[in-house]
């Protein structure tokens, strides 16, 4: 699927935002990170939740309290999770169907020469992410021509490691939405 063609910016932010006078080009940060907020997960709509406690069959995750847990912190032991009904949780079903929430590219002269400590925070802010919900998780990522490019399973993720790339390192952020406002896309980009 050609991601980089399906995005656009200012026009379709305008509408989005309910025809407000927001700047033509990408959004700024703080748009982003407020309608990343407010965004709904369409794999995890009310009609999409499993009814009562379930294990995801893929990944072991069990849903429990409205919410999915990674199976140690689930509040059951481990012979209750495994009398819980199979489900396929939303972060398996976005992974199957190869749709992801977020993209986030990583490029530049300094992601270059820093490769190695970069791709230990992405990993570490991944961990710490699924640690809180697990249905925030890397689905693919692909490299090439000096740049990284990570899929997320919803756009809070891509958002929080571009964050703390900036955080980190400093270097230029962009944020956009795509058309359909399903996916963010974060490039970050440091020479
Ligand atoms: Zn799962």
């Amino acid at each position: 699927m050609a991601i980089s063609d399906s995005f656009s910016h200012g026009k379709d932010a305008n509408a989005r935002s309910g025809g407000r006078n927001l700047p033509a080009g990408a959004l700024k940060a703080q748009d982003i990170r407020r309608q990343v907020d407010e965004w709904k997960d369409p794999y995890l709509r009310d009609e999409e939740r499993p009814k009562r406690p379930a294990l995801c069959e893929e990944c072991g995750a069990v849903y429990a309290n409205h919410r999915w847990y990674q199976a140690e912190d689930a509040p059951m032991p481990a012979r209750e999770q495994a009398q819980l009904p199979r489900v396929i949780c939303p972060a398996d079903r976005r992974m199957r169907d190869r749709l992801p929430g977020g993209v986030l590219t990583v490029s530049g002269a300094f992601f270059d020469s820093h490769r190695q400590t970069i791709e230990e925070l992405i990993h570490n802010e991944e961990q710490r992410a699924r640690k809180t919900n697990p249905m925030e998780r890397i689905m693919d990522r692909s490299d090439g021509n000096g740049a990284l490019t990570i899929q997320t399973t919803n756009p809070k993720l891509a958002q929080r490691i571009g964050h703390a790339l900036e955080k980190a390192y400093h270097g230029d952020i962009v944020y956009k939405w795509s058309e359909d406002n399903r996916m963010a896309r974060i490039n970050w980009k440091r020479d």
